[in-house]
């Protein structure tokens, strides 16, 4: 067995936290390939070093006499790690070579993967693994584009026969050596790049939850957690925002048929949740998980003989595109549809779309909705359950919650429902309550 094992920020933020990782790899062999992440924020008013490193770097960009401070506070960081776990190593050279580039203007992403880029090396010093620095072997082309077919070789290439390493997350590098950046978030991306490419077993993705929780827990006290849940399952549940675990991440992994399994540092003996392509696992409460948003409208639009007119669909979606735009859901009746769209994203542009939709279909009514929310309630056991949907509308109406809309893929995975934005709360604690808490 062969595992590849990331962990976050909030893991690797102090020399305890480093002790607590090491920990976790030694007591288990099969955990080789290791990814950090920069060291996060020590309590909740502190600043990721990855933070520090752009204001850093802005500072050399503009010659301001605070560079050289953020640059100490940076160093510090990182020396009290290596003075916490006793190791004998110095990252003075390195910093050296790093304020040489910034005072270079090396580039902002640049600037940001130092944080991975030190840690891994601290990292690696602490384990006795071999560094292997990510912009060896994760690649980008000419474009700026993820190249996954060379990082794949390239990767297999670096460390098929290493027993073990530690690759720094969040970045890789185009083949001159400049250095690109995944988005915010994206050691969990690396992670899952090198687990893909060397075909491992599981890809532990080590952070400071015991996994993806059925819901928000600002909303509902100490929601269970979801032991296993499909990648499709995951999706379905985005509102719920890339909190855990990064969007991208899924690909790589899932391409390969590797499994994730999303671990907390903190409470290592807790199983956390597995992500898989595929299970029999029943979900313990018919439903894996509920998640939503705030911040929508819908637009509705009238039209006699509209399901006639060919072409009308996509003569809305025309419009939204010309726009810019991006839809939710399309709930549609015999001579009406209704787009239901971000809020914000829509008020910028709300004139323009509605010209735009009189001149590309000239409607008899149209009608302008917002404030609303929209609940997502997923679960693969829908399926084969008799009754889901009657008890999610039971427990809206015994609420007092106005159901505005709701739409049920055809997948049966998810039922989505649409309320005012002052009903979300209490949408999502009925919803809870009678599947979770009362499980009937
Ligand atoms: N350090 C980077 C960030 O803060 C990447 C990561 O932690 O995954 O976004």
């Amino acid at each position: 067995m062969r595992k590849v094992v990331k962990f976050g920020g909030s893991s690797l933020a102090s020399a305890e936290q480093f002790k607590k990782v090491g920990n976790i790899i030694r007591a288990d062999e099969s955990r080789r390939y290791v990814v950090p992440s920069a060291p996060g924020k020590r309590f909740s008013a502190d600043t990721k070093v990855t933070d520090l490193l752009y204001k850093c770097y802005r500072a050399a960009e503009k010659g301001q006499s605070d560079f050289d401070s953020i640059l100490s506070e940076i160093k510090g960081r990182y020396q009290d790690i290596i003075n916490g776990l006793e190791l004998s190593m110095s990252l003075e050279e390195e910093f050296q070579m790093i304020e040489e580039n910034f005072r270079n203007h090396a580039g902002e992403e640049y600037a940001a993967s130092r944080g991975e880029f030190l840690n891994g090396k601290i990292m690696a010093e602490y384990l006795g693994y071999e560094f292997v620095d990510a912009a060896k072997i994760i690649r980008f082309d000419g474009e700026g584009q993820f190249d996954m077919e060379m990082t794949n070789r390239l990767t297999r290439e670096y460390l098929k026969n290493k027993e073990n390493a530690v690759v720094p997350g969040f970045y890789g590098a185009m083949e001159d050596g400049t250095v690109k950046t995944f988005s915010r978030g994206g050691s969990d991306i690396t992670g899952s790049i090198v687990a893909g490419a060397l075909d491992v077993d599981l890809y532990e993705n080590w952070t400071d939850v015991s996994g993806f929780l059925v819901t928000d827990p600002r909303i509902i006290d100490n929601p269970q957690v979801i032991d296993t849940i499909t990648y499709r399952e995951l999706r379905e549940l985005s509102y719920m925002g890339a909190t855990v675990l990064h969007e991208e991440a899924i690909f790589p992994v899932r391409k390969a048929g590797i499994p994730i399994n999303i671990r907390n540092t903190n409470a290592p003996e807790d199983a956390g949740t597995m992500i898989v392509e595929d299970t029999c696992k029943k979900p313990a409460f018919t439903i894996t998980g509920i998640a939503g948003k705030k911040g929508f409208c819908s637009l509705f639009i009238e039209k006699s003989l509209m399901n006639a007119e060919i072409g009308f669909g996509r003569k809305v979606l025309q419009v939204l595109e010309e726009q810019g735009i991006s839809f939710e859901h399309i709930p549609s009746g015999i001579d009406t549809m209704t787009l239901f769209i971000h809020q914000d994203e829509f008020a910028e542009k709300e004139q323009q779309v509605i010209a735009g939709i009189h001149r590309a279909v000239n409607p008899d009514f149209m009608e302008l909705e917002t404030d609303l929310a929209l609940v997502a309630v997923v679960g693969r056991g829908m399926r084969a359950n008799r009754g889901t949907a009657a008890r999610i509308f039971a427990a809206l109406a015994h609420a007092n919650v106005n159901v505005k809309m709701i739409d049920q893929g055809s997948s049966e995975l998810n039922v989505i429902i649409g309320v005012r934005n002052e009903d979300f709360e209490t949408a999502i604690k009925a919803i809870y309550d009678i599947f979770v808490e009362t499980r009937i």
